[in-house]
């Protein structure tokens, strides 16, 4: 017998989020959680269920029947898009202006796809002509991929402009949402916009862990159209549809896998959040803190990453002071004022700051706290 260790329950400090993600929780979204567990397949979990798939749609504003939360964190969401949808041999334009289009790129190989990159800078946001140009010089591509928003710079790239690109060239478009949903404007059905998945823990202010998708009609019928199956079991969408099936359809669930029964309640409240404060007021109020953080950010020397015109109002990326020790400051503002910022990523690590203004914590006691602490730090 190994010697029995002796630990004590892990007791977390309440610390303010404002880095790239997770985000603050909304207090009732914890306490959500903390109900008691039910079973997967009990009748009242399923109607849960069926409000959650309402939910969603309201969220990214589309009546996709293919409507749901993957069991996993927005990786999975993303992996659920391309693996359902992309066979191998096929062509995918995928832009690269960021971490996560690169992600996308590497998803898209090891399907055995290939993936024509389109690469803007880091901090730009992805060029249509850039993407128009591809998209003619490669009329056989099945797909267009990018992100939304970009967390690893900040930048907010023109999602309606490039899914009308893609419908003209007739390629399915999947879409990054994981920093957009909640935090700016975004309309599924409206835009054409084919796949998307998003992340919980951004401006939805839930716990990490889940990723809500959607298929269009069109990204249906091509994934029931595969000549080869799915490569991945548990991201199946075919499969997956089982457990969660048509809202109100009346069609028996049956089980796939055992759902995150308690993670699925704070998604339901975080939503029915989002609802309550009416998604058009949310992405105002994310406007409206941008600019207070940008106005004193401003006054403390602070530079962005991003230009204005496709600057994101929750991942504000400025770059670090020349002099000033990037990880001293975070591990200070930390220690001192419980508040965590996020470091650069990829190509901005060591030089940009990220400082998330996502969902719950898009707020006036965040942005005062965050000024004041950084002015302290650094003066
Ligand atoms: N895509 C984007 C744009 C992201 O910001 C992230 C996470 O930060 C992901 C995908 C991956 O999500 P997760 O970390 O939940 O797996």
């Amino acid at each position: 017998m190994l010697p029995v260790p002796t630990i004590n329950s892990f007791v977390p400090p309440h610390r303010t989020l404002m880095g790239p993600g997770p985000s603050d929780v909304y207090p009732q979204v914890l306490s959500a959680q903390s109900r008691p567990t039910i079973g997967h397949l009990d009748p009242l979990f399923v109607g849960m269920m069926d409000e959650l798939k309402a939910l969603i749609q309201y969220a990214f504003q589309t009546e996709n029947e293919m409507t749901l939360a993957v069991s996993a964190p927005g990786s999975a969401g993303m992996e659920t898009c391309f693996v359902n949808l992309v066979e191998p041999g096929e062509k995918v334009i995928v832009c690269r202006n960021g971490v996560f289009g690169e992600r996308m790129r590497q998803n898209v190989e090891r399907i055995g796809a290939t993936a024509v990159v389109v690469d803007n800078e880091w901090g730009e946001p992805v060029s249509p002509q850039l993407v128009e140009d591809a998209l003619t010089a490669h009329p056989d591509a099945k797909f267009l991929a990018f992100v939304h928003a970009e967390t690893s710079t900040g930048a907010l790239s023109d999602a309606k402009t490039l899914c009308q690109l893609a419908q003209k060239h007739d390629c399915l478009s999947i879409v990054d949402a994981v920093t957009s949903l909640g935090g700016v404007e975004l309309r599924v059905d409206d835009w054409g916009i084919d796949a998307i998945y998003s992340g919980s823990q951004k401006c939805l202010s839930c716990v990490p862990g889940l990723s809500p998708v959607s298929f269009s009609a069109k990204a249906v019928e091509k994934l029931t159209q595969r000549k080869t199956p799915v490569q991945s079991w548990f991201l199946d969408q075919s499969l997956v549809m089982g457990y969660w099936g048509s809202a109100n359809s009346g069609a028996k669930r049956s089980y796939h896998h055992t759902a995150p029964v308690n993670a699925l309640y704070a998604l339901h409240e975080s939503l029915r959040v989002l609802a309550e404060e009416g998604l058009e007021n949310a992405w105002q109020r994310h406007q409206n803190m941008h600019q207070t953080l940008k106005a004193g950010l401003t006054k403390l020397g602070l530079t962005f990453v991003v230009q204005e015109c496709s600057r994101l109002p929750q991942l504000n990326a400025v770059y670090i002071p020349q002099g000033v020790d990037d990880a001293q400051v975070r591990q200070q503002l930390l220690s001192e004022y419980n508040l965590e910022i996020g470091a650069g990523l990829g190509a901005l690590a060591g030089k940009a700051w990220r400082i998330g203004l996502m969902g719950y914590g898009a707020r006036k006691e965040n942005v005062a706290l965050c000024l004041r602490a950084l002015e302290e730090v650094l003066t």
